[in-house]
């Protein structure tokens, strides 16, 4: 009998199943729905993790405590986060790098021109991409069998213990495999377009999932459904403007468009919406997919002059160029006259200040609706480019609620069934988001969950 069964090829499932070889278990076997090929879900995209520290730590540079780290979350989730088991992620989150080095992971310094992260975050060496193949050689090293291709469909479970689960290949082949225990860490349901499409309506048909085609959500739904208690709201995840030119999957990091706050963004009628310079784009990246999706037909424009170029990480796609607005807005598909009067009024609006993209500078707007409240120049110097948007989905929130011990709870605590990663992050982050959040909770809720799930098993 297999002891730690376990559901996802992600950082969370892998760093479940090898801390349950370090802790014990024997029998490890785990299941990833994508061929081996597309193996490691959203986390091949990844390019850092949040960590605390209390002084410099590796490419760490200065400190980062336990309070700022969770004053950061409390703020960006407006409290919602359950606090013991955030704080459980923060305070372990400071052992991750040294455990993630013995498995393989390299870090590098933080990269220039991305959310100046270089004092809170952790980049890896070679991106998610490297860390999770890293780890799937940690994995053959320790004996742990993987099966690629193998979506599990079913998740048996009584009065809250799992006995079993069915898991299905993509040639349709049907298999019940007995375990003593199961970690679950399938990710959320953010490549499953008609649930988006019950949580969002019609909009949802607009998005672009960023991250991997598997995470489907089918166990969310199936534990759910047999009465795990649920925790977050559906439409809430992480959404950020990407390239409206991105594929439907698996854009990743290259599609977002990094020049909102040095630009202004208008709709189809060619009217600006939101504060583009609201504040530092750290924290507002994360606003703006959901504020493309409350615009007609989802789409919007990010427009900069040449004044802006070189200030920002240039995404993947090249922009729209032209010389003057209306031609701008001729190649966009915007109405001219209608661009052309949103920039002048816009221009008017502009009080001169002293320009400094690393501050909250003086440039501003007055009587304008909506301002710009920072970063505010005139768009009068040609080249003019733009880049259209539309919301594109990272992850979903909506998951199964866990003790610390990552087991799920049901009536009472599942004896053993545990979750980690996206099926569960929302636990900790119940909106908002604050960059590199995402791996943390993986990373510390995976090997929690492992070590956990192989402790059970030794006791079977
Ligand atoms: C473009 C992009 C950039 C990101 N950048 C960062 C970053 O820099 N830092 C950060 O912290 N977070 C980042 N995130 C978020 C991060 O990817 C997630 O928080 C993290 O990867 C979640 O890990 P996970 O293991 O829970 O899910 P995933 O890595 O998505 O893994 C889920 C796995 O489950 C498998 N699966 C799904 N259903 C089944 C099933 N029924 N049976 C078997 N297997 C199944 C999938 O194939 C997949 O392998 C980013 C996300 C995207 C999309």
């Amino acid at each position: 009998m297999i002891d730690v069964l376990v559901i996802g090829g992600g950082n969370a499932a892998l760093c479940a199943a090898l801390s349950a070889s370090e802790n014990g278990a024997k029998k490890i076997l785990l299941l990833e729905s994508a061929p081996k090929k597309e193996r490691g879900g959203n986390s091949i995209h990844t390019r850092n993790i949040r960590v605390m520290h209390d002084a410099p730590m590796g490419q760490l540079t200065d400190a980062y405590s336990e309070d700022e780290f969770f004053e950061d979350l409390l703020k960006v989730t407006a409290g919602k986060t359950n606090e013991a088991l955030a704080r459980q992620v923060i305070c372990e989150s400071s052992t991750c790098p040294p455990w993630m080095q013995r498995h393989g992971v390299r870090f590098q310094a933080s990269l220039g021109g991305t959310l100046h992260l270089s004092r809170t975050n952790n980049f890896f060496l070679g991106g998610g991409k490297a860390l999770v193949n890293a780890y799937y050689r940690s994995l053959e090293s320790l004996g742990i069998e993987v099966r690629y291709d193998s979506s599990v469909c079913e998740i048996e479970i009584e009065h809250g213990r799992v006995h079993a689960v069915c898991v299905q290949s993509s040639q349709g082949l049907k298999e019940r495999i007995v375990a003593k225990a199961v970690v679950v860490a399938s990710g959320g349901f953010e490549s499953n377009r008609e649930w988006l499409r019950d949580a969002w309506g019609p909009a949802a048909d607009q998005f672009l999932i960023r991250g991997c085609r598997f995470n489907m959500g089918v166990l969310l739904r199936d534990l759910i459904a047999k009465g795990a208690q649920s925790i977050g709201d559906p439409t809430q995840g992480h959404c950020v403007a990407i390239d409206a030119r991105s594929p439907p999957y698996d854009g990743g990091i290259v599609t977002r468009i990094d020049c909102v706050s040095l630009g202004i963004v208008v709709n189809k009628y060619a009217q600006r919406f939101y504060d583009e310079g609201e504040d530092f784009w750290p924290k507002r990246y994360a606003i703006w997919g959901r504020l493309v999706a409350q615009q007609p037909d989802q789409i919007a424009y990010s427009i900069i002059d040449a004044k802006a170029q070189g200030r920002f990480m240039p995404p993947v796609f090249p922009g729209e160029t032209a010389q003057d607005i209306g031609t701008l807005a001729t190649r966009l598909g915007l109405n001219p006259q209608a661009l052309t009067a949103t920039v002048e009024a816009y221009n008017q609006a502009v009080v001169p200040g002293k320009f400094d993209h690393a501050v909250l500078d003086n440039c501003h707007t007055q009587s304008i609706t909506p301002a710009k409240t920072h970063w505010a120049q005139r768009l009068d110097t040609p080249p003019y480019t733009a880049y259209p948007l539309r919301p594109g989905i990272t992850f979903t929130y909506l998951g199964v609620r866990v003790n610390e011990r990552s087991q799920v709870l049901f009536d009472d605590f599942s004896p053993n069934l545990f979750a980690a990663g996206e099926i569960m992050a929302g636990n900790v982050l119940g909106q908002g988001y604050v960059a590199g959040v995402g791996m943390t909770i993986g990373t510390v809720f995976g090997r929690i969950a492992g070590e956990q799930a192989a402790r059970t098993a030794l006791l079977v």
